[in-house]
């Protein structure tokens, strides 16, 4: 019965996240952090949109703790419709300024989100009602899309492609990363993970699957950036392989909207 007790403890902490869930997007304690990318030539390109949960007695909630959670509800399509919302009013900001017209959002989508029937309407609605440019956001997916119905993600990412947005592959490498997989999705962009990334400097196999991933990239004529970048020493190794975009510790942490508009030089 020890065993029931912690069992006991982990369901009612589970509801209790699903309980406060649902209140944080009544209540706005959802905010969306901003991380910095960059090209090789140490100019930002954009930055993803992270989720963050200002819990009022708990502080602030990493996406570790609440998403799979939240994945396992219609929960999960409220949280992405905020998040899309949230990156779409932002863009729509950034547009009107000449500094920022160019800056991308890259947000990332759950499989269980991809999979609703309705979720290239969707984002086409949020795009035409925020009046945005579509190149401007990009939709990270993982592996995991494609464990369903492969030719209807292969349809529905053609269409998300017809409306312009961009499309990258999340946290590759660690997955299932089927080649097949790779060549019949139309992704115009890798994500080099960050286990392979943080020893790419010091450990030989873990540089080879660096170099791999680029070499495939480069062949499928996709782009490839390089995520968890902590150390100057990884951005060389990184740009002799021929990755030339980045995001990592080194250039900054996930930061609120204020403080990224900050950093990249942005005064009101
Ligand atoms: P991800 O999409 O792979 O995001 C990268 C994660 O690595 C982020 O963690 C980021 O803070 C962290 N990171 C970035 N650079 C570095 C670095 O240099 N060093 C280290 N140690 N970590 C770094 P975060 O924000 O806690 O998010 C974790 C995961 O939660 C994300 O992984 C993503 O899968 C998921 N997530 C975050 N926001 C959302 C969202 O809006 N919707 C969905 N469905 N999932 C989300
Ligand atoms: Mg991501
Ligand atoms: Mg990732």
């Amino acid at each position: 019965w020890f065993f029931d007790a912690e069992l006991q403890m982990a369901v009612e902490k589970r509801l209790s996240i699903e309980t406060d869930l649902h209140l944080a997007i009544t209540n706005n304690h959802l905010e969306l952090y901003y991380q910095i990318q960059m090209n090789g030539e140490n100019i930002p390109i954009g930055a993803e949109g992270l989720l963050r949960w200002n819990h009022p007695d708990r502080g602030l909630v990493l996406p570790d703790e609440f998403i799979s959670i939240a994945e396992e509800s219609s929960l999960i399509n409220d949280l992405g419709l905020w998040v899309l919302d949230s990156a779409c009013r932002q863009l729509k900001i950034w547009q009107l300024n000449e500094k920022t017209r160019n800056l991308e959002i890259a947000i990332n989508i759950s499989a269980v989100q991809f999979k609703e029937p309705n979720f290239v309407e969707t984002v086409q609605l949020y795009i035409t009602t925020h009046h945005i440019n579509p190149t401007n956001l990009k939709l990270e997916l993982t592996e995991s899309v494609a464990l369903e119905n492969l030719e209807l993600v292969v349809i529905k990412m053609a269409k998300l492609k017809e409306i312009g947005v961009g499309l990258s592959l999340d946290d590759f490498g660690t997955g299932y990363s089927s080649l097949t997989y790779l060549k019949k999705l139309p992704f115009d962009q890798i994500k080099i993970d960050r286990q392979f990334v943080s020893h790419v400097a010091t450990d030989i196999s873990d540089a080879v699957m660096v170099k791999t991933i680029i070499g495939l990239a480069n062949n499928l004529k996709m782009s490839v950036i390089a995520e968890g970048v902590e150390t100057d020493q990884q951005i060389a190794y990184l740009k002799q392989y021929g990755c030339n975009l980045y995001q990592g510790y080194f250039f900054s942490k996930p930061i609120p909207i204020k403080e990224f508009e900050a950093l990249i030089g942005l005064d009101f």
